[in-house]
Order: structure tokens, then C-alpha cells, then sequence
């Protein structure tokens, strides 16, 4: 077993016992979510409907699915890359390399066009794209549903899938503690490392496990889960067609909101490289759970909620919720596309005017544009995004407007975690730079 080395980082989460506490709140918090969208009453606070049996949870079938999902996303990871991209420099000053978003469709009208690719530096074999995943699944879906493919009857399956996904993330989770035990130093992550195996588990001990060029983290950060809940949301818009003739117009905005969110997640991927998850956190199962159960589970509950409480929509409240999503997303996007253009490449000319703050460190810190507005725009404009998710349900209940609740709950808590580590990190330049700009999230707020 590789010892730790250096001072170990301050324990997050409340420690041991938050970690064992928060292990057995997520996936219960999700079950009753998936039971509460489906009931009459949809309550989000107190007891849930009922209590499922096991024969409801347990599917071999359920399993099967989950695997052969992961198995296809995986394949399409493993397609040949058109483009890599280098990670953050690490401990020991590697630097990792990443497959990313290069639609081959769009390579091959710049090839007929007679627009120059860029070339990759380094093309390791069996490396897949983001976006390409999307649309090679969209595909497949499409090919699948014109096959007669009973997609409508996912929605039946959520809570057997759901627990499967989470004994997946279990069993992964638990490999991945293990193989870390013979992971050197240099590969261990900041945070996991404590020497507590209920804490090291939950929080990951290794920074980015892989075997070959295959990146867990990586992989299941951006395209299980991710697609998977658009696929989720797809089936319970189909269900709903079926069900009374044609897809409700709240339907349509979750939907499209939604996709346009994973869509761009997975065209933009690269910027992943430069987030907490990729650079600070191990894999462990806090970021396993969440990436295969937890978001595509609980973030398709605005698209659970409306098949089973249809909700009126007319076209001016949609004009309303459309345009606070446009200026979520605006927001999000400068915001994110700004930092990463900026850690890239600081003298591009679209940041190099901006005003920065230098550290002790060598890098500098953004003071103008929008991250001069506040510490962290991008969450403000996520967080935008959130409402105009769930206010197409109404306001007659609570239970959509959960992700709202709980995201607000993640990035508050993420922002003050981010807070200590570029602390840590930038020493006296970080507290000028919480003296120019003492907003967090929202601006003379928070
Ligand atoms: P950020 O992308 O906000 O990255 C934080 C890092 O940015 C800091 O550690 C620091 O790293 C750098 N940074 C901070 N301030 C500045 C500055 N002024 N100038 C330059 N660099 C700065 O972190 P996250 O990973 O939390 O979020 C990424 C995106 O993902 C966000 O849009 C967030 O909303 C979204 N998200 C979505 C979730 C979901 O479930 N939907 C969950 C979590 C996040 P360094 O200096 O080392 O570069």
C-alpha cells in the first residue's frame, strides 16, 4: 500500500461519519424521488408513498441494461480520437492526456470544404469523442425506436434501473479503493488519502484511475449519466405522447433545456479538465453514484413529475421560461468558456485583455469580465438554468423544484470548498482577489 505523503488535506464532508451518512442519504434521497414523482400526492417533504420490496428494486434485466449501456458508451469512447487534449499538470508534473469532442461528421465537411484539421500532437489508439457519443446514441435510438423499440416502457423500469446503477457504482466504486491501494503517492488524490477507508471510499483515493489510455472518471463524468438522463427524459416524453396523444409543451421546454445543457456539456468537454471533479477529486463513490445513478435518476424528475401531473402551459408563460433559460445559459457558457480559454491560453485575444491578479504560484487570477462580476458566475448562471427547469411544472407542488433546492444546496457548499483550496493555492493574491470581487455567487446577495 503506497503511503500518503505530505500533510493531509482538512476532511470535507463532516469527516468519516458525514461520508457514511451522506453514502446511505443520496441513493435513499433518489428512490424516494423516483416514488414521490409517480404518487398522487408528489410530496417532497415527509415519508415516502411506500416502502419498495426488494422484488421491486432487483431486475436481472434492470442490470443487464445498465451494463450493456455502459458497455456501448464505452465502445464509443473507445473509437478512434481525431483530437487530444492535455490535462492539468499533476503532482508529478505529467501531464495526462484526454480524448475530446471532435464530431466526425463535422471533421468531414471541414475535410471536404478543404479546412486544415488540427492535427493532434498525440494520437493514442482507441480513444472516443463526447459529442460523438451523443449522436452516434441519438442514432442508435432513432434506428432502435424505428425498429419498434419499446423505449415508452423505460419509465416502468426507473426504480430496478436506478438500483442497479447504484449496485454498479457500489461494485465500481469498490474496485477502484482497491486498486488504489496499489496506486503510487504521486496518483493519489488531495482529498482521499486520509487513511480512513469509509471516508477514502466515498471520497476516492485516486485522482484519475486508468488502465491503458481508458479514464474512469473521465468517461463517467460526461457520458453514462449524462446521456443516459436525456434518454430517460426522451422515453417519459414518448410515454407521455402515448399516453394522451401528444407531448405537453412543459414537456418540450424540460426536454429541450435539458438537452441543450448535456449537449453542450459534452461539445465543450474539454473545459471538464480545468473543474474540481477532474483536477481536485478522486473517483471514489460520491462522484461513481452521482455520475451513473444520481444524475441521470434524479435529474430527470422534472420529466417524471409532468407524466404523471400534466401541467398547463400557454405560450407566453413558455416565451418567460425560455428567456430566463437563454440568460442562465449565457451566463454559464462566458462564464466557463472564459476560464478555460484564460487557463489555456492566457494571452488569446479573447482574454487577453482582461485584468488578472498575479499569484505566487505563476498563474493568474481573472479580476474582470465575468469572473470579475463574481467568484463564481458560472454557478449563477447554472443555477438560473435550474428554475427555468423546474418552472415548467407549476408551482402547485415542491417536488420538481427539488433540483433547484439541492443544487443551490451543492454549489453554495462547492463554492466555500473551492474557497479554502484556492486559498490554499494563492495564499494572499486569493484574498485580494475576495477584496476586488467579495460577491460569490450572486451578485450584492451571496
Ligand atoms: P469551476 O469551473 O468554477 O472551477 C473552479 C476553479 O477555477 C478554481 O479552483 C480555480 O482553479 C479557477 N478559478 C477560480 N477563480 C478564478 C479566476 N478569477 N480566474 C481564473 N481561474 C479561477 O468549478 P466547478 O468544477 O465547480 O464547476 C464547473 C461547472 O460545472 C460550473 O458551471 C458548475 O456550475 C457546473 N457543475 C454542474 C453540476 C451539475 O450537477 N449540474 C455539478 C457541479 C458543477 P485554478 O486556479 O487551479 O485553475
Amino acid at each position: 500500500m503506497a503511503p500518503p505523503q505530505g500533510p493531509r488535506a482538512p476532511l470535507e464532508f463532516g469527516g468519516p461519519l458525514g461520508a457514511a451518512a451522506l453514502m446511505l442519504l443520496l441513493p435513499a434521497t433518489m428512490f424516494h424521488l423516483l416514488l414521490a414523482a409517480r404518487s398522487g400526492p408528489a410530496r417532497l417533504l415527509g415519508p415516502p408513498p411506500y416502502l419498495p420490496g426488494l422484488e421491486m428494486l432487483w431486475s436481472p434485466w434492470a442490470l443487464f441494461l445498465c451494463l450493456a449501456w455502459l458497455g456501448l458508451q464505452a465502445a464509443l469512447y473507445l473509437l478512434p480520437a481525431r483530437k487530444v487534449a492535455e490535462g492539468q499538470e499533476l503532482k508529478d508534473k505529467r501531464r495526462l492526456l484526454y480524448p475530446i469532442n471532435a464530431l466526425v461528421a463535422t471533421l468531414c465537411i471541414r475535410e471536404v470544404v478543404g479546412v486544415t484539421l488540427q492535427k493532434p500532437r498525440f494520437q493514442p489508439n482507441g480513444l472516443g469523442q463526447g459529442f460523438q457519443a451523443l449522436v452516434l446514441t441519438a442514432l442508435l435510438v432513432g434506428l432502435g425506436v424505428l425498429a419498434r423499440l419499446p423505449l415508452g416502457a423505460l419509465p416502468e423500469m426507473l426504480l430496478p434501473l436506478a438500483f442497479s446503477a447504484t449496485l454498479i457504482a457500489f461494485v465500481g466504486s469498490l474496485l477502484l479503493y482497491l486498486k488504489a491501494l496499489v496506486a503510487p503517492a504521486s496518483a493519489l488524490a488531495p482529498g482521499g488519502n486520509s487513511g480512513n477507508p469509509v471516508y477514502d471510499f466515498f471520497l476516492g483515493r485516486e485522482l484519475n484511475p486508468r488502465i491503458c489510455s481508458f479514464d474512469f472518471k473521465y468517461f463517467c463524468e460526461l457520458r453514462p449519466g449524462l446521456i443516459g438522463w436525456v434518454l430517460i427524459n426522451l422515453a417519459l416524453l414518448m410515454q407521455e405522447a402515448e399516453l394522451r396523444g401528444s407531448p405537453s409543451l412543459a414537456m418540450w421546454l424540460v426536454n429541450g433545456f435539458q438537452l441543450l445543457y448535456v449537449g453542450d456539456a459534452l461539445w465543450h468537454e474539454e473545459a471538464v479538465l480545468t473543474t474540481m471533479d477532474i483536477i481536485h477529486d478522486g473517483f471514489g463513490f460520491m462522484l461513481a453514484f452521482g455520475d451513473l445513478a444520481w444524475v441521470p435518476f434524479t435529474y430527470s424528475l422534472q420529466a417524471q413529475f409532468l407524466l404523471y401531473h400534466p401541467q398547463p402551459l400557454g405560450l407566453p408563460g413558455a416565451s418567460v421560461i425560455c428567456l430566463i433559460n437563454a440568460v442562465g445559459y449565457y451566463i454559464f457558457r462566458g462564464a466557463n468558456s472564459q476560464k478555460n480559454t484564460f487557463r489555456k491560453n492566457p494571452s488569446d485575444p479573447r482574454v487577453a485583455d482582461l485584468e488578472t491578479i498575479p499569484t505566487a504560484t505563476g498563474r493568474q487570477l481573472l479580476v474582470s469580465g465575468w469572473w470579475g462580476m463574481v467568484r463564481h458566475p458560472n454557478y449563477l448562471g447554472d443555477l438560473i438554468m435550474a428554475l427555468a427547469w423546474s418552472l415548467p411544472c407549476g408551482v402547485s407542488h415542491l417536488l420538481p423544484y427539488f433540483y433547484l433546492l439541492y443544487f443551490t444546496a451543492l454549489l453554495v457548499h462547492r463554492e466555500a470548498r473551492d474557497e479554502q483550496q484556492c486559498l490554499q493555492k494563492y495564499g494572499l493574491a486569493w484574498h485580494e482577489y475576495c477584496r476586488r470581487v467579495p460577491y460569490r455567487i450572486m451578485p450584492y446577495v451571496y
